[in-house]
């Protein structure tokens, strides 16, 4: 017998960046309590998934993270979101984290390592901040961000071009290619005027893109910026010719050597790669999907990119920052061709305000004690400790007739109360608030991890909500790693299920952290801020050495974190990247398995500051090395959050490391030929479902804050039919 209430219940699966988001925008709908009531089921104690972070009480509330999170400047549906979030909070001026602009602040400096003959070299890039607000919801036009690329080159080799390189560009030689440069260059020689005429090729591409962007369906511009490519190549091969003319030497030999030069080749090579391709494929009309057959490096090489560019540290890290490696390994590095290109036109090219943005305190404080506030004050129910144990389908694949819920620990007051005060921000803890709980003894004593898949730990009871009584529609967040435990029976019955389960993969991740005694200006070399510059912006290095290739001094998260004034901690420094994957993950019943992943985590973690921090952190070596220290790095420069009266088994043991091995924390990762394999939110196949993460179909395909967050929307757009316009979510159309 169905439920005589008017008002549909809607019942969100999980708790993660897509689910919250879908709670958000359904509950934004004027008068939406009349019409739905809604109830997310967490499993666990705490929002966010893989961005929940906890405040570990037993250390001083210090913020412990399932990686390294930044948001970047061209989240524009994230950044709408949170910012409406922010708003509705209400926070009074000077509570901490009052609005959005004191939760983020603006991030530029990325330092991108290269290693060549067993040398490391920096590349500091400092991409220039805007005055644009990220979350606006404009998306520029497709040729505007091409234009953008062309002028970013120009800038470049304006920038990196030697002299002797100069002089040998701009040499009559290379001038004379039938057509193109020397045309170009007479051609736009009045149009330039003061602008160097080497540099002619880009700039005058630059000016036929903006006749194609003015004329997008004039089949005579396209011709002519066909044309130009031509001519760019010839810009491009006279640069390296220069380039190794003034080396005496080929620079794909001597690349290590002359490293500023080799990045000057790599990257002209690779943007006009990129260029040629996207005119040749037709990107702008036809899309970036039909790329995605192939890997990006690929579908460079296929239009021109040569092994200089190809092997190009810049290239690496857009692989790094996604972890786009199958199964986890740095052997084969996977990124589907057109959500690669997409996600970096957009990430470099459309950026608002900065490049990227660092949230102020923990993932889980900054973004879902906001989340979770709001949604309680609008009246959306939350459910923690439940975690979903089955989605029953009907019989003949039409809608969800059941949910089965797991009761992994009772509540003593019925409803649980999450946050807790950190220095007047409401944050999650690192572990349930065990007092909250009857089983809290046994809990305790048994040192459960109820967010783990390997736990010991049986329900204490379950519920089975049945379609049409304790549900309309449910809106599934639970991610890609977790569906084959909670939902095989929707992967048995739908061969378009079983084709995503085996076709998108996703791999565990693994991150460490360390609090230091001396402030970061002891910890790094002079080059990234001096004493007597203490406050010159810390960078975020990426495409460093395996597996922690990404390092971030984030020391300005110590504030926010419990010390003691003048004896705490001076510095903090995340460091995260991929984990390769056992060939088998073990069952459930293997209670062990974590914390096997646990020990070895640490150790690698420990191995990996030996042998590499002194590259990031120079600061952080003995006096002395190598002379008389077998390590390089100092451990009694970490910080023991336990006081030296515990002694520490092992100098790192007070730190904080974690593998991301639980199948729903696995990354997501878009390899090619996986992206037509992705779920649409609005098109589970089953009638009441919708579905909401970073691994359906969505504007971007692949993993990240912005993805989950259009998914959300997506999901919420197809039960309520709100928000109409999700930005972004049919680039290049507009
Ligand atoms: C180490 C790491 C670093 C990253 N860095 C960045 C970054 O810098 N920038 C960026 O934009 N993105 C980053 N990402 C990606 C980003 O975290 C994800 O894309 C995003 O958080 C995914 O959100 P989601 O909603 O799709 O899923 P999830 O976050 O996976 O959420 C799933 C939800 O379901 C819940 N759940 C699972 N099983 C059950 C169950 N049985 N019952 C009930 N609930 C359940 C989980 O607890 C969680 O609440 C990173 C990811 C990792 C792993």
């Amino acid at each position: 017998m169905g439920d005589p209430s008017p008002r549909r219940k809607i019942a969100i699966l999980g708790g993660g960046v897509g689910a919250m988001t879908a709670a958000f925008e359904l509950t934004s709908v004027p008068d939406w309590q009349s019409k739905y009531e809604i109830t997310v089921y967490q499993m666990g104690w705490r929002l966010g998934g893989k961005g929940a972070s906890g405040r570990n009480r037993a250390r001083h509330d210090r913020i412990e993270e399932h990686g390294l999170h930044l948001w970047f400047g061209y989240y524009e549906n994230a950044f709408n979101i949170i910012q409406r979030c922010y708003a509705e909070l209400g926070r009074l001026p000077g509570e901490p984290l009052a609005t959005w602009r004191d939760a983020f602040k603006p991030h530029s400096l990325f330092i991108l390592m290269q290693f060549h003959e067993a040398k490391w070299t920096e590349w500091r890039l400092s991409p220039p901040t805007n005055t644009q607000t990220p979350g606006d919801g404009v998306v520029p036009p497709f040729w505007e961000i091409i234009d953008k690329l062309l002028s970013l080159l120009h800038v470049h080799y304006e920038n990196e071009a030697t002299p002797a390189v100069r002089a040998l560009v701009n040499t009559p030689e290379h001038h004379d290619h039938p057509g193109f440069l020397a045309g170009l260059v007479a051609h736009v020689r009045d149009w330039l005027s003061d602008k160097a005429v080497e540099a002619a090729g880009l700039l005058t591409a630059r000016k036929l893109v903006q006749d194609v962007a003015a004329a997008p369906n004039n089949p005579a511009a396209h011709a002519a910026l066909a044309d130009a490519v031509t001519g760019l190549e010839h810009f491009a091969g006279a640069v390296r010719k220069a380039v190794e003319a003034s080396i005496g030497g080929l620079i794909d030999d001597l690349a290590g050597d002359f490293p500023f030069l080799a990045r000057l080749v790599s990257l002209i090579e690779l943007g006009l790669a990129m260029l040629r391709g996207i005119i040749a494929d037709d990107v702008a009309r036809k899309g970036f999907d039909q790329l995605d057959h192939l890997d990006l490096r690929e579908w460079l090489a296929s239009h021109g990119a040569g092994q200089l560019a190809l092997d190009s540290d810049t290239l690496r890290a857009a692989y790094e920052s996604i972890f786009a490696y199958s199964q986890g390994s740095y052997e084969l590095p996977n990124l589907a061709a057109g959500t690669g290109l997409r996600g970096l036109l957009r990430l470099s090219l459309t950026y608002k305000g900065a490049f990227a943005w660092k949230m102020q305190a923990g993932m889980g404080d900054t973004i879902f004690a906001p989340f979770y506030q709001v949604l309680k004050q609008r009246g959306v129910k939350f459910e923690f400790f439940k975690a979903v144990r089955d989605i029953v389908p009907s019989s003949d694949g039409s809608r969800i007739e059941k949910l089965v819920i797991g009761h992994q620990a009772t509540v003593i007051n019925g409803e649980y109360n999450p946050l807790y005060n950190v220095n007047g921000l409401p944050c999650w803890p690192s572990t349930p608030d065990f007092s909250q709980l009857k089983e809290k003894d046994k809990l305790e004593a048994g040192k459960i991890n109820l967010e783990s898949h390997w736990t010991p730990w049986a329900d204490v009871g379950q519920t089975t909500l049945v379609a049409d009584v304790d549900f309309h529609e449910i809106v599934l967040g639970i991610s890609l790693g977790g569906l084959p435990h909670v939902a095989p029976k929707l992967i048995d019955q739908k061969p378009d299920w079983q084709a995503m389960i085996k076709n998108v993969e996703a791999i565990q991740t693994q991150a460490f952290q360390i609090w230091t005694k001396p402030d970061a200006a002891h910890m790094r070399t002079p080059r990234h801020g001096t004493h007597d510059n203490p406050d010159a912006e810390p960078p975020v290095f990426g495409g460093f050495a395996q597996p922690h290739n990404t390092i971030a001094d984030m020391s300005h998260l110590l504030p926010r974190e419990s010390w003691p004034p003048s004896t705490g901690p001076r510095a903090v420094y995340y460091f995260c990247g991929p984990l390769s994957q056992p060939a088998v993950m073990p069952p459930r019943t293997e209670a062990e398995f974590p914390r096997i992943q646990s020990i070895k985590a640490s150790a690698r973690a420990s191995e990996w500051l030996r042998s590499n921090a002194q590259f990031v952190l120079p600061g952080s070596m003995f006096a002395g090395y190598p002379e008389s220290f077998p390590d390089t790095f100092n451990f009694s420069l970490l910080y023991d959050s336990e006081g030296p009266q515990v002694p520490a088994v092992d100098q790192f043991d007070r730190q904080f490391w974690r593998a991301n091995s639980d199948p729903t924390e696995l990354y997501v990762l878009s390899t090619k030929g996986s992206t037509k394999f992705r779920l649409r939110a609005a098109a589970s196949g089953y009638s009441n479902l919708k579905l909401a993460g970073d691994w359906t179909y969505t504007g971007l395909n692949y993993g990240c804050v912005e993805a989950a967050t259009m998914s959300g929307m997506e999901a919420a757009r197809a039960i309520c039919g709100s928000p109409t316009i999700i930005f972004g979510e049919n680039f290049p159309l507009p």
